[in-house]
């Protein structure tokens, strides 16, 4: 089977990385087989070079053309380049091809896509680091992380089985839902925390002391690493976020700003029980998350 990669950054990347090691072991023990190939396709041409010579793909191109050899086509630009790409891509693939997204935002890539291609499945791996591009690609990125598939009534089952066949060799956990509950609940756990995350950067470098922030800046340590660690991500991501997940992130953010209303009135009140009964709550309400 080959695997064909559009977009080869971390994401893209990372999945060549280990898609193409599995391939590797597969038909170093199966030898009569035909070998299996990982296929990428991204904008530019230093990328390609780059993605062979890491392994992450075993040949590279930047023309679309390179995906009509694909069994599997993972769509991997960003967010606003999915559904040109994918228009573009399509007079190269044969009907059986199955293609899939790995964007973030599920809900306007799967109404626009799934009529455009029968055999289009929606996904999201849920993995990500501070970092971009090839360079920031690595090993096991995937693993131990939810891998969501998003089919609709009309998925055929079996484009929905090498998907998730493919995130269990990523040794991710798979779940599925519709595109609409992704989103409402990536809202929550994804796309919220970078704005607060982002916020809190933005928030802690308005010190007016240059001493302070200096002091501030040394002193940083893992509280503030955790916390502003998805804030200090690729700004393209979190807008286009914002941009395709515009309701559910709006609805989240004016939660969290009724929430911040609650801890401010009682820290001005000094009404120190409620904030403990407030921190109480949260302190057992993290426990729900699987993280
Ligand atoms: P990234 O590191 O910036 O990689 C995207 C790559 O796509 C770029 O390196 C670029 O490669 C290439 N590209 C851009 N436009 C293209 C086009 N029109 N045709 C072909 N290639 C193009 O971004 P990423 O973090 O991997 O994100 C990619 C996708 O994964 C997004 O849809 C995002 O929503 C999703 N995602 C991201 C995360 C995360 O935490 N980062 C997690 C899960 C899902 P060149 O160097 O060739 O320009």
């Amino acid at each position: 089977m080959n695997i064909g990669i559009v977009g080869l950054g971390l994401i893209g990347g990372s999945l060549g990385l280990d898609l193409r090691c599995y391939l590797s072991m597969v038909s170093a023990l199966e030898k009569d087989s035909q070998p299996g190939r990982v296929l990428g396709v991204s904008r530019r041409q230093s990328t390609c070079d780059r993605a062979i010579a890491i392994n992450a793909v075993d040949e590279a191109s930047c023309s679309l053309s390179l995906m009509a050899k694909a069994d599997i086509v993972f769509i991997c630009t960003p967010l606003s380049a999915i559904i040109p790409t994918v228009e573009q891509l399509l007079e190269y693939l044969s009907p059986e091809t199955i293609l899939t997204d790995v964007g973030s935002v599920k809900t306007p890539m799967v109404e626009i896509l799934s009529p455009l291609w029968p055999n289009f499945v929606g996904g999201h791996p849920m993995a990500g680091t501070a970092d971009s591009g090839i360079e920031a690609a690595q090993l096991r990125l995937f693993q131990g992380r939810p891998y969501v598939i998003t089919p609709t009534e009309t998925t055929p089952p079996a484009a929905v089985q090498l998907v998730v066949a493919i995130a269990n060799i990523l040794k991710a956990t798979v779940y599925q839902c519709s595109p609409v509950a992704h989103d409402r609940a990536v809202a929550w756990i994804s796309h919220l925390p970078v704005m607060v995350s982002a916020s809190l950067i933005a928030a802690a470098t308005t010190e007016e002391s240059q001493d302070i922030r200096d002091l501030a800046c040394k002193l940083s340590s893992s509280g503030f690493r955790d916390t502003s660690r998805v804030g200090g991500g690729n700004p393209e991501l979190g807008v286009m976020m914002a941009k395709y997940n515009r309701q559910a992130m709006l609805k989240s953010l004016s939660t969290y700003r009724q929430k911040l209303d609650q801890i401010t009135a009682a820290i001005q009140q000094e009404d120190w029980e409620t904030l403990e009964q407030y921190l109480t709550q949260t302190q057992q309400g993290r426990s729900m998350f699987n993280c």
